[in-house]
């Protein structure tokens, strides 16, 4: 073929390229092993010695030519291929997010509650660790070597010895007593550990105790801060009635029922027909314990209490399997 000929037919098709394989395949048609400008080259050495210098040096231009267009169009197709990835992967990190829909676990918000409750009658919160000494946890509230608490079946020890995951709360008043000079109004909440497991029990499962320590404190106060925060917590005019109990660390002592707030008392499965719910307990500080915390009990009394938070959420929420709230499935948090 005529070289101009060839020149004006690899105008004609790189105009029509579109891709790199188009591009290939014009490179494959020019410059391939049987390329035409190839065939050019290879038929040079056939022509008539006085012709080839000429033509010789056309078919090279030619082929330098090709070339060099088909490397411009592989570079102007390079460019817009990056521009493509560019405007597609473009995002606008101006544009205000779709509002999160996240809300506080259950155990939270109802844990936040109860604190609010607590802070707005003027208590402040203290926390302590969750490991935590068997002095503290056991001894120093007049729990005895003995008690059946202390057993490997009911505590989580520890390798260390001494230590063990706190069963209560109950330590971080002996911690808060040690520490400070009355009058204390404190209440202490956090996670707790007992080796329980079935539908209303947990392993690990929230405590929030109370502790008032003051010279002028009877009986009648701890009634009536009980009372008021049930009536706060429940948002209802809940009855509440005390029961004579037994702890270690409060003489007297007293477990402290609500009406059931399932039934408003009627009679039903959670409160297991009797209309009563157990919420919490509570009782006067036995003298021993003060004693072992440095406050002289002939000049100091004391209150306590404290409540399962898990509880008293399944009472809130109407929730009767303990698990529900440990297992994290989005359905069941979702309608919080
Ligand atoms: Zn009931």
């Amino acid at each position: 073929m005529h070289l101009k000929g060839i020149e004006e037919e690899l105008h004609r098709d790189l105009s029509e390229v579109k891709s790199l394989s188009d591009l290939q395949q014009v490179k494959a048609k020019y410059l391939g092993k049987k390329g035409l400008i190839t065939q050019a080259v290879a038929g040079i050495k056939d022509l008539p010695p006085e012709e080839r210098r000429e033509y010789g040096s056309r078919v090279n231009r030619l082929k330098e030519y090709a070339e060099q267009l088909i490397n411009q169009k592989e570079e102007e197709l390079n460019r817009e291929d990056i521009q493509r990835q560019l405007s597609q992967e473009w995002l606008d990190l101006s544009i205000p997010l779709e509002p999160l829909q996240g809300t506080h676990h259950p155990i939270t918000q109802t844990l936040r509650r109860i604190k609010n409750i607590f802070v707005s009658m003027g208590f402040s919160i203290m926390e302590g660790p969750e490991v935590e000494l068997e002095e503290y946890n056991f001894d120093m509230l007049n729990i005895p070597k003995d008690h059946p608490a202390r057993d490997m079946q009911d505590t989580f020890y520890v390798n260390k010895k001494g230590y063990l995951l706190r069963t209560h709360t109950s330590p971080v008043q002996i911690r808060t007593m040690l520490s400070y000079k009355p009058p204390i109004y404190m209440v202490a909440p956090g996670r707790v550990y007992r080796r329980d497991d079935d539908p209303t029990h947990s392993p690990m499962f929230h405590q929030v105790e109370g502790l008032v320590v003051d010279t002028e404190v009877g009986f009648g106060h701890m009634k009536y801060t009980i009372e008021t925060f049930l009536k706060e917590f429940f948002e209802v005019d809940v009855p509440v009635r005390f029961r004579a109990s037994y702890f270690p660390f409060t003489e007297p002592s007293a477990e402290v029922d609500i009406g059931c707030v399932i039934c408003r008392g009627e009679g039903c499965r959670v409160c297991k027909q009797t209309g009563w719910l157990e919420v919490m307990g509570c009782g006067m500080v036995h003298p021993v314990v003060l004693e072992n915390c440095g406050i002289d009990p002939e000049f100091y009394r004391g209150f306590a209490f404290g409540m399962g938070v898990e509880r008293l959420a399944m009472l809130y929420f109407g929730i009767d399997n303990i698990k529900l709230f440990f297992e994290n499935h989005m359905r069941f948090l979702r309608q919080f």
